[in-house]
């Protein structure tokens, strides 16, 4: 991974920083994480309805929006954005999601789909974080794409964007009912999972401080006044929640974090200072961890082997066939449609996969 001149300060770039090989969520899942998600994908149909949507209508609608209104960053577009992505893909053991670049005064970065992923990046965000803050952010989103959310976080979509011509177009007795339940049921596990992915900014970051400023710049940031933001401080907010007894209050408050895109930070302060504390950090990062060599589990392109069987796109051989399975450059940048075929003097794309020798091996 060559850095450009614009990243290369970067902690992740630092060659004592920890990589992942092989890792599954699993290794940083937040408690109760995915007990909340069970109870989502107990809804009946519910599964198979948002993965409907998201194959035929989503993801081919994020592309051609994203296309149409930001910039895609690749090896020729913002470059060192866009290695600085390939980093930290390279850290959790990712395959490189696409990368755009959108300007947008607003403190943002989101990731949409679950096969067709993609992370965006608000020209704001960008322009106010450190380096180390940013991989923080990258990471996060990251994490996202590892844990596969995005396929139930499209059903938030559907509860809060779209619900009234959801409701309107299946006239089901009782369906406008379901919104509030749901709507709960949602933000139970959407709490847990940005707490997860809070974990994932950590182990790519690995800097607990980096982590927490970049994090509480997304709640209150003020350009000029870094050096007087105190993060003990502002975690301690998160006791103010208990305070508060009356459930209608809650409620209220709930269905409105459900439109904010980065809610309780305090809490997520005080969760991320907790978990960089641990003994399951220290073990993570001396090496030991759950492992998903052959990525099953989580978010990202797909690639079928010439004996039919469909494989996470990082991987470089089939574990039934053995056959090498590594894209071309040239297949892999018309596949990904960005024209972003690497550099020639920096290796191919199954080169480098070959080299990091944490991907599955026969
Ligand atoms: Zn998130
Ligand atoms: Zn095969």
């Amino acid at each position: 991974m060559t850095p450009t001149a614009k990243t290369q300060h970067a902690r992740i770039y630092s060659a004592t920083h920890v990589t992942f090989p092989d890792i599954s969520y699993k290794a940083f899942v937040y408690p109760g994480d995915e007990e909340a998600l069970a109870a989502l994908k107990a809804i009946p149909g519910a599964g198979q309805v948002l993965t409907w949507i998201q194959e035929n209508f989503t993801e081919e609608l994020m592309y051609l929006q994203n296309n149409q209104q930001m910039i895609r960053a690749s090896y020729h577009n913002y470059a060192s954005l866009y290695k600085m992505v390939e980093r930290c893909c390279d850290i959790l053991s990712l395959s490189v999601p696409e990368l755009y670049i959108t300007t947008n005064p607003t403190m943002n970065a989101y990731t949409m789909g679950q096969r067709r992923t993609s992370i965006v990046l608000h020209s704001e965000l960008i322009e106010s974080m450190t380096l180390d803050e940013l991989s923080f952010v990258i990471g996060h989103e990251l994490g996202h794409i590892k844990c596969a959310h995005g396929l139930y976080r499209s059903l938030g979509d559907l509860l809060i964007r779209y619900w009234e011509l959801v409701v309107s177009m299946l006239p089901v007795p009782g369906l406008a009912l379901l919104r509030v339940p749901l709507l709960l049921a949602y933000w139970e596990w959407y709490r847990r999972a940005e707490l997860t992915c809070d974990r994932a900014g950590l182990l790519c970051v690995q800097d607990a401080a980096a982590g927490m400023a970049g994090l509480a710049k997304l709640a209150g940031k003020v350009r000029g006044y870094e050096d007087e933001f105190n993060s003990d401080s502002a975690r301690n907010q998160a006791e103010a929640s208990k305070e508060v007894k009356n459930k209608l209050v809650v409620l209220v408050a709930i269905l409105e974090a459900a439109q904010n895109t980065h809610p309780f930070v305090p809490s997520r302060l005080k969760q991320l200072d907790a978990f960089a504390k641990s003994d399951q950090y220290r073990t993570l990062m001396a090496g030991q961890y759950e492992k998903d060599a052959l990525g099953q589990h989580e978010g990202g392109a797909r690639i079928i082997c010439e004996c039919g069987l469909k494989l996470n796109a990082k991987l470089s051989f089939c574990p039934e066939c053995g056959r090498t399975v590594g894209q071309t450059e040239a297949a892999a940048a018309a596949a990904a449609g960005d024209g972003g075929t690497k550099p020639a003097e920096e290796g191919s794309k199954l080169d480098k996969l070959k080299s990091m020798g944490g991907f599955f091996k026969r």
